[in-house]
């Protein structure tokens, strides 16, 4: 009842009530959200936020690659940025809306002789997502190819968006990235070719459901330290640390959202106990836990 204004006035995006929030993110688990919002195009967007923002709770899903979402699910209204996939390229600078995968992004930079991002051509994230988490990898982060960021709110120059190690001005804000505007240099194809196959080959995700590195590398590896301190293949109902690398948390067949977040509980103190070292998550709570 509480939505039926809003879904009538959002009229032809479409809407999708009680969904199961599992389907938005990689670990699979996760409750229901009491509204989520799909929009196919920038102006759809602008529209959802101008009516939701300021009257529901609402958060934005990219590709749920970095999400822990409650078992209890979300009240509220979710944005989710699936469908928006445009991507743009004028001169050296490519403009990719927030939905669009980073894996789609280095492929138009590639078939326009394009170099900058192929450093991140593993990491499985949205651009909306991968702006928000400063995604990186190998040294490299998606803070140094960013020329502005245009949200509900305002258009930031790389300075303004305040990037650091895993963070940016739009973690935990409720404004919403809209499109990226990343600044590219010209180059010849098999030259990109190359360094894609270069860093193809550094990458070896773990096999089974997981979301990424569960612990920042904050000066230390996390997933070695795990290690040391005994916990790899270590399991929490159906939460297990991976076998393959100790920063991933794999969830099995009917694991949940509080499996996980256990599993976290035991992992921080253990290590904190035997090394005296505070791990921060880099997976994001959402929902309450
Ligand atoms: C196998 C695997 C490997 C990975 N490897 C790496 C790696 O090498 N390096 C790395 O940095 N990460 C890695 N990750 C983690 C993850 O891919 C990144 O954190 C990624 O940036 C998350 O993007 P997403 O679109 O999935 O965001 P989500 O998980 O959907 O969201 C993450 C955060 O971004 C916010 N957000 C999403 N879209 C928007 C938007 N349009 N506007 C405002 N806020 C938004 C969400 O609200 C949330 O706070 C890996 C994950 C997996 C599963």
């Amino acid at each position: 009842m509480k939505y039926v204004n809003l879904i009538n006035e959002l009229g032809s995006i479409k809407t999708q009530s009680d969904y199961p929030l599992s389907h938005l993110n990689r670990y699979g688990t996760g409750g229901n959200a009491d509204l989520v919002v799909f929009p196919n195009s920038e102006e759809e967007l602008r529209y959802v936020i101008k009516l939701i923002k300021g009257k529901f709770p609402f958060f934005t899903i990219g590709g749920g690659s970095n999400l822990l979402i409650s078992d209890k699910g979300y009240r509220g209204v979710i944005i989710s940025t699936k469908n928006l996939t445009k991507i743009e390229i004028k001169g050296c600078l490519l403009t990719a809306e927030c939905g669009a995968k980073l894996k789609s992004v280095v492929e138009e930079m590639q078939n326009n002789s394009f170099s900058g991002l192929e450093f991140s051509v593993g990491i499985p994230a949205t651009v909306g997502g991968a702006v928000c988490m400063n995604a990186g990898c190998y040294g490299k982060s998606i803070s140094d190819k960013v020329c502005y960021v245009t949200t509900d709110v305002s258009t930031y120059s790389t300075k303004e968006c305040d990037f650091s190690y895993r963070k940016s001005r739009f973690l935990n804000s409720n404004e919403v990235i809209i499109k990226t505007c990343f600044n590219l240099r010209p180059e010849e194809y098999d030259y990109i070719e190359e360094k894609l196959a270069l860093y193809k080959s550094f990458r070896k995700n773990p096999k089974g459901r997981n979301s990424g590195s569960v612990f920042k590398n904050d000066g230390y590896f996390a997933g070695k330290i795990i290690d040391e301190v005994g916990l790899k293949g270590f399991s929490v109902g159906k939460a297990k640390i991976s076998t393959e690398h100790a920063n991933f948390i794999i969830a099995e067949k009917g694991a949940t959202s509080m499996d996980i977040y256990n599993l976290i509980k035991q992992i921080k103190e253990r290590v904190y106990k035997l090394k005296q070292i505070n791990l921060t998550e880099e997976i994001i709570y959402f929902g309450e836990f």
